[in-house]
């Protein structure tokens, strides 16, 4: 039987929310209904797809765009801007901005095209990915791979018109919709989506759902501080950054997962395990058969253990 993957769709997941569950694990997004317009969280990992997401909208639910919210700075959450821009406000956390003029060039504002592995690695991975998977060939082909697809050729960057520092609210006929910034965690700049009626969260990369999390360059203690936070809300639906609509329950199994990363470096650390010996030794067998875990494990202990010492780079 010849495998294939189902293409993305737009799935209603609470009163007047849609998700947007991209194929075999690629970005989510989504969209509110706002009455008479649509506010669309997250715009794809390139321009193709981000096509395809605004004709099912335009399809499927028939009202226009009003606003687009980017979760954070991530080329697979962004790079759909493009496709939205000009018409529309894109708002986002202040330093999603700053991850753009860090990693891009101040350039007032009017967006970048970018054609080079490590713009891109940065702008997907975070800014120590190449540092991160220098001794690591499993990781680095996983990304470069992902980046060398079709439709990732020339990627544009259009960065938000509009960014906030705390907190945002979109007040609506009968729903509120709240933009929430609880701190670096996944990245810096990561937005908490919540709609306190249809009790639904968009996390963005906050939560990884069904496969194994690339950490980066994240804050771990910080991530794990905003899910125990964001679990205490009251929410029937919440969707991820990758993989399928969940619970509650489901995102505070993907809490434990980095608990486990955070507390098995600590043990390596504290036993006088060097960084290296670290990322060779340190294993979770109880998330080994997830999809991701054989690339990823080795540069995601390196990256705690750099959190944990308090530094970034190697
Ligand atoms: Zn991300």
């Amino acid at each position: 039987m010849t495998k294939s993957s189902p293409a993305a769709q737009l799935h209603p997941v609470g009163a007047g929310a849609y998700a947007w569950i991209g194929a075999d694990g690629d970005s989510n997004a989504g969209a509110v209904d706002t009455g008479d317009s649509l506010l669309v969280i997250d715009t794809q990992q390139n321009e193709s797809l981000a096509r395809s997401f605004r004709a099912a909208l335009a399809d499927q639910l028939g009202k226009p765009v009003r606003a687009v919210v980017n979760t954070h700075y991530h080329l697979d959450h962004v790079a759909g801007n493009a496709v939205f821009a000009g018409e529309v406000p894109i708002i986002a956390h202040e330093r999603t901005a700053e991850a753009f003029a860090t990693l891009l060039g101040a350039n007032g504002g009017r967006g970048w095209t970018v054609t080079d592995l490590p713009t891109k690695s940065a702008l997907c991975y975070g800014e120590n990915f190449s540092d991160l998977v220098a001794n690591d060939a499993a990781a680095r082909a996983e990304a470069d791979h992902r980046l060398s697809e079709p439709g990732y050729e020339r990627i544009t960057i259009v960065p938000p018109t509009h960014t906030f520092s705390d907190r945002f609210a979109f007040h609506l006929a009968d729903e509120v919709v709240r933009l929430g910034y609880f701190g670096p965690a996944h990245c810096d700049g990561d937005v908490v989506v919540h709609l306190e009626r249809a009790k639904v969260l968009f996390l963005g990369d906050l939560f990884v759902h069904g496969r194994f999390p690339w950490i980066g360059d994240c804050d771990l203690d910080g991530w794990i501080r905003v899910l125990d936070t964001v679990l205490t809300f009251e929410i029937d639906t919440v969707i991820p950054g990758h993989g399928p609509p969940a619970s509650l329950r489901e995102l505070g199994k993907f809490r434990d997962l980095l608990t486990a990363l955070r507390d098995a470096v600590a043990t390596a650390i504290g036993s006088g395990a060097s960084e290296d010996t670290a990322a060779r030794d340190v294993r979770l067998p109880r998330y080994e058969t997830m999809p991701r875990y054989p690339e990823w494990i080795g540069a995601n202990v390196r990256s705690a253990y750099r959190h944990l010492r308090g530094r970034r780079r190697g």
